[in-house]
């Protein structure tokens, strides 16, 4: 690890503290010359500040704000990250950098099939990025699987930008209709919002799900609005890379230090060189390993593992404590199940019940004794199932609202 501050992390510190109205109590903590212990030093951000104190986060003007977006606060309600033209380029820079290393030049034609508009990043750092790599961009946007393959049977895209689970449902919708996927422009797959790797770094079960299905590459990133950048993996596929221009990284343990390499923390952002909304020492309460040492491709930037899980996503049963992606699991590995959500909620002793709710033809297709067996085997309950009709249930997954799928849902 290094030891010394680099200048773009003083600057960093230096204006959040001089603009932005929630660090300028931090005057005294930055005393000259400001070290990299004293920066380790300072408070952490966490989601519920952004929350709270939203407009105090605001370092420029309002006349400067040339983008608002937003993502979803730790109680529900959108938080909005305000950005500058400045950030906007930067937006642009890390999403040509992210692309640049999935192997992606200007010759190369890209579909978007998340969301664009509705004050999402995501959308708007893939258009900018694509547009700065010199590359060209179908914007289909969420859902409408039949839109989706009309186009890239028509325009011949290369590349696709798509959620794992959606791409299940795309193949899905191939078999039915007999469109022969091997037999398509599709070359790679810039997969978003959810893990396609175990924590070995092998492919999990929907990444293998899709992979023994469509011989594409798959890319995984990991990104969030708050911090404007995203993680994305080379093609030695050995976790996802830091941008070192944009972002500073922590991983932190439950008692703030560093892990070592391998290991699992909470990943921690400081957002370098931003304007709008400025972010030190941001905890982001997801999970992964990180890892330093250089990677096959010649890099030295940390990677990091798949997200493990969120720090509030952990469930609790009978005494163990199990994350999500245990569940995930189950129900990624059955072919029939194109779509499914988990909803957890509490039982009056405050352990955590589960109900899964499910596409209506597998009530009776004879499937549910086995799936049962897997639940109660690898789970050690059987979680409440519910039968619904297949779009009512793929508009609680792949909600309007949501940069990601909701594939499982918190009630208290
Ligand atoms: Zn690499």
């Amino acid at each position: 690890m290094e030891k010394t501050i680099t200048d773009s992390l003083i600057q960093t510190v230096e204006y959040a503290v001089a603009k932005s109205p929630f660090y300028s109590n931090y005057q005294q903590l930055i005393a000259k010359p400001f070290s990299l212990d004293a920066f380790k030093k300072l408070p952490f951000t966490s989601k519920d500040d952004l929350a709270v104190s939203n407009a105090d986060f605001l370092a420029v003007n309002k006349d400067n704000i040339a983008d608002y977006s937003t993502t979803s606060g730790t109680s529900g309600e959108a938080v909005t990250v305000f950005l500058t033209q400045n950030d906007l380029k930067r937006l642009a820079k890390n999403e040509a950098h992210s692309l640049r290393l999935t192997g992606a030049t200007e010759k190369d034609l890209f579909q978007l099939t998340t969301t664009i508009d509705r004050q999402f990043m995501a959308g708007l750092a893939y258009y900018l990025g694509v547009q700065e790599i010199g590359a060209g961009m179908i914007r289909i946007g969420p859902g409408v699987p039949e839109l989706q393959w009309s186009s890239i049977l028509k325009n011949q895209p290369t590349i696709l930008i798509a959620v794992p689970s959606f791409v299940i449902t795309l193949l899905d919708y191939a078999k039915k209709n007999h469109i022969d996927v091997a037999a398509t422009s599709i070359q790679k797959i810039v997969c978003v919002g959810e893990a396609i790797h175990e924590d070995d770094l092998s492919y999990n079960i929907l990444g293998k799900r899709i992979l023994e299905n469509w011989d594409v590459q798959l890319y995984s990133t990991y990104a969030s609005t708050e911090m404007g950048a995203a993680f994305t993996e080379c093609e030695a596929q050995n976790g996802c890379h830091l941008n070192e221009d944009l972002l500073y990284l922590e991983v932190l343990n439950d008692a703030g230090d560093a892990v070592s390499d391998g290991e699992i923390g909470e990943i921690v952002v400081t957002t370098l060189n931003v304007e709008g909304t400025p972010l030190l020492r941001y905890k982001t309460g997801d999970l992964a390993r990180v890892y330093t040492s250089p990677c096959a491709c010649g890099r030295t930037s940390p990677r990091l593992g798949p997200i493990i899980g969120r720090k509030n996503q952990l469930i609790k049963f009978k005494g163990t404590t199990i994350f999500p992606k245990a569940i995930f699991e189950i129900f990624d590995a059955i072919p029939q199940i194109s779509c499914y959500k988990i909803e957890v909620s509490k039982d009056y002793l405050g352990n955590d019940a589960l109900t899964v709710l499910l596409e209506k033809q597998l009530e009776s297709s004879g499937l549910m004794p086995q799936i049962v067996e897997h639940c109660k085997s690898n789970l050690r309950v059987v979680p409440h199932f519910i039968f619904l009709e297949n779009e009512y249930l793929r508009n609680q997954v792949f909600k309007k609202n949501s940069r990601k799928p909701e594939k499982i849902s918190f009630k208290n």
